[in-house]
């Protein structure tokens, strides 16, 4: 495997999607990774969320493996489409909304809890937060262990910035056409939210780009993986999760077990 292509794959040795079903571990923990097919301005590809999505779930899951193997936690295959409605003036962008996400997302945690122990969902498309949120609050009012956890990186720009080209410089090298990364609209999202929910991103950026690609580099992404992956792990370990379903920061307050 090329090492452009490793960031759009799972580890084979936390794969789900390799396992033999006689050779499962009992009640592993398992990550849904949840991305998108969205338009990431010129320079980006259309599953850029879902190839973040992936590569941090399987980088939490290694690390996981590696210092507490007792833990055991595979990575179900990405779903690789979600709710990008605000996209869909951009040719290549594949959306399946928030009412048919909230249906996969639901069948997928029942099926799973048949034989799995918590379900984490880790998703890296802001678009499918209301409904990851909604969906997995609801489910474990039903009873189910599961929650969702963002990829969340500090000082993060919207869509196609700095920040996810950074990323993907990192994760997947190979398909990033920095050449074509122009400076998009760096307006604080506060300000262009109205726009961008009536008349989608299109309106407020002809690019599609929101945030100033131009500076992202590998190295910067490295850093921000390493600390993603290590956010997402502290959060998965303490086991904590809010009332929206959302695995807390082991430090912040009011959170159950
Ligand atoms: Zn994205």
């Amino acid at each position: 495997m090329s090492a452009a292509a490793a960031g759009r794959r799972v580890d084979d040795a936390v794969d789900l999607a390799g396992q033999r079903w006689d050779s499962l571990p009992v009640r592993p923990v398992v990550l849904l990774p949840a991305g998108s097919t969205e338009q990431h301005g010129p320079h980006l590809p259309l599953d850029t969320d879902s190839v973040i999505a992936t590569a941090a779930a399987s980088a939490v899951a290694r690390s996981s493996a590696r210092d507490a193997p007792e833990t055991r936690m595979l990575v179900a295959p990405t779903v690789p489409y979600g709710a990008s409605g605000e996209h869909q003036a951009f040719p290549g962008t594949v959306s399946i909304g928030h009412e048919v996400l909230s249906m996969v997302v639901t069948e997928l945690v029942r099926s799973l809890s048949q034989w799995a122990g918590r379900v984490v969902v880790v998703n890296a498309h802001g678009g499918n937060l209301p409904t990851v949120a909604a969906v997995v609050s609801q489910m474990i009012g039903e009873g189910h262990d599961v929650a969702w956890v963002p990829c969340l990186t500090a000082a993060a720009d919207a869509h196609a910035g700095r920040t996810e080209t950074s990323l993907m410089l990192h994760l997947d090298p190979g398909r990033v056409d920095l050449a074509r990364a122009v400076k998009g609209n760096t307006s604080p999202l506060e300000e262009i939210l109205p726009a961008l929910a009536s008349r989608g991103v299109r309106a407020v950026s002809p690019t599609g780009i929101l945030g100033d690609p131009t500076d992202a580099s590998a190295a910067e992404g490295e850093r921000l993986f390493t600390s993603m992956v290590d956010e997402i792990r502290l959060r998965i370990e303490a086991g904590l999760v809010d009332e929206h379903g959302r695995l807390r920061e082991p430090a912040e307050r009011g959170a159950r077990p």
